[in-house]
């Protein structure tokens, strides 16, 4: 049945909720019953972003020069609000991306989490002073905000991703201007929502919806911003990276081809659930997920029945529904996309040893269901061994030995987070040392990172310069002047 009375939302510029400057609109869509729709935004385009940075610049000078304590304030009590909307905001983050219902609320949380994190490390976030030979002479470094921000982020953490942006780049004195998904507009409006209410001044953070096609140039290519911080597809972070001019730093966020090595002394059972759990859940839409899975040869078919059997326990269904522990895909090119991914490859050769259809029957048929995935005889050459697939679909590779198999991890252009199963401590400590990755796991998920520890990637996983989360996550929204005063 077609839905009427779409809520329509709003840009947020300069403390106002404003419509855009045409009339039109896109919908949020529920990807697990595509006849939900969660609301209309703005389609804006460079006019409305234009808006959004003169309001950004106005506020700047004076949100600089306010108190730490006083950001801090209004960030904690953000996290107040958010805390309590958690069961409220993490229902409609399921309608509108899909995710189980407890983990739409524990992203809430945690976004919350962030921003008391920023609100305290932001306090002690400082230079440093450096001995000299002058005894009348004292140097020091100053850390500044930088201005200007854009915060441009997906739809696979609607909320957290803009959290550990938006709360680093506040608390050191910046003023945004933040362009969400367009598969996940409401959830992001809900933080913006939540600092608004807390009583952020004006123009210290704007909200601006709509197309990359239409706003993604003025985000990155306009004069007065001074960063971007991204995260998205590798293509589109090389094409902003590629954008922006000499004064406007970037921070890009990529994809990744995560691998999970299982060594011949692993426990299997251990093994296989750390796949399932790294490769299905969030129906393998989280940057980290494990989509290669490189076994030592001698265990493979034993590791390949238990991973079987622990997929099969999976219950695949809309995301609110108690039990569920896969969701839909996001949307249609996402769907379009994976199931493109397991024809390539059967047609390269691999063997399709579980899963992969499309889903169809009453609960199905509106959303955009697909069964996990588990391909065997994957050779590393073959694209679903090298190329981001971003769904629930794992490749088991066999080898030798672990000389082969860190040959094998390594041998792609992604290096964003591995894993491997041993409980040799030697052999887990020589492979944090060998794996090209900027988040390397032993007996763990290779998804999930802390709040308060630096995460990234290698590779074309990242640009290297900077780390999101942890108080390095402030670095980048900050320059350093150094400082050197004589009193004599
Ligand atoms: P996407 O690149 O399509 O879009 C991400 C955001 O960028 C969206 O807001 C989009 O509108 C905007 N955008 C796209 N092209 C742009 C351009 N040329 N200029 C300006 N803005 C542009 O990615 P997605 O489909 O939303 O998310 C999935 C991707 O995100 C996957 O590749 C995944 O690995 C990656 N990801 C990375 C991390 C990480 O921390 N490394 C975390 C989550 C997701």
């Amino acid at each position: 049945m077609l839905q009427t009375n779409v809520k329509e939302y709003r840009n947020y510029i300069n403390s106002e909720w404003t419509a855009g400057a045409n009339s039109e609109t896109f919908e949020s869509i529920n990807p697990a019953d595509t006849t939900d729709i969660l609301g209309k935004f703005p389609a804006s385009t460079a006019v409305e972003i234009e808006q959004a940075i003169s309001s950004a610049q106005a506020a700047f000078k004076e949100w600089a020069a306010t108190s730490p304590s006083k950001r801090a304030a209004i960030l904690n009590k953000a996290a107040d609000l958010l805390e309590e909307r958690a069961d409220e905001i993490g229902e409609e983050l399921t309608r509108e991306e899909g995710k189980i219902i407890t983990a739409a609320k524990g992203e809430v949380k945690r976004s919350a989490q962030t921003l008391r994190y920023y609100a305290v490390e932001g306090l002690s976030f400082t230079g440093e002073t450096f001995p000299n030979d002058d005894p009348n002479m004292d140097v020091y470094t100053e850390r500044e905000p930088l201005g200007v921000v854009s915060v441009i982020t997906p739809w696979n953490f609607p909320i957290s991703i803009p959290a550990r942006k938006i709360a680093p780049a506040l608390m050191t004195g910046n003023t945004v201007v933040f362009k969400p998904s367009s598969d996940t507009p409401l959830t992001a409006y809900r933080f913006v929502e939540a600092l608004d209410e807390a009583g952020i001044p004006k123009g210290v953070i704007n909200f601006v919806t709509g197309k990359s096609s239409q706003v993604g140039d003025s985000l990155v290519t306009h004069p007065a911003i001074r960063a971007v911080t991204f995260t998205g597809s590798t293509g589109a972070g090389e094409d902003i990276h590629r954008k922006a001019s000499l004064t406007t730093r970037t921070q890009m966020e990529l994809g990744g081809k995560n691998p999970l090595i299982v060594m011949d002394d692993a426990d299997l059972d251990h093994a296989a659930q750390l796949a399932v759990n790294g490769g299905f859940s969030l129906t393998g839409q989280a940057c980290t997920g494990t989509s290669r899975v490189i076994v030592m040869k001698s265990m493979v078919e034993a590791f390949q029945e238990k991973l079987i059997e622990k997929t099969e326990a999976l219950t695949i269904a809309n995301g609110l529904k108690e039990g569920t522990k896969i969701g839909p895909l996001a949307n249609q090119k996402q769907l379009d996309n994976v199931l493109n991914y397991i024809n390539i490859g059967k047609e390269e050769g691999a063997e399709l040893v579980y899963g992969g259809e499309r889903l169809a029957g009453a609960d199905y048929d509106n959303g955009y269901f697909v069964e996990p995935a588990i391909f065997t005889n994957v050779t590393p050459n073959m694209r679903i061994a090298q190329e981001e697939i971003f769904g629930p679909v794992i490749a088991i590779i066999a080898a030798e030995d672990y000389e082969e198999a860190i040959q094998i991890a390594n041998d792609v252009e992604y290096g964003l987070a591995a894993s491997i199963v041993t409980n040799d401590i030697k052999q887990a400590k020589r492979f944090t040392k060998d794996i090209e990755a900027g988040t390397v796991k032993v007996n763990r998920t290779t998804t999930g990172n802390l709040i308060n520890a630096p995460f990234g990637g290698l590779k074309k996983s990242s640009t290297s310069t900077f780390r999101e989360s942890g108080r390095v996550g402030m670095e980048f929204f900050t320059q350093i002047k150094t400082v050197y005063i004589g009193h004599s």
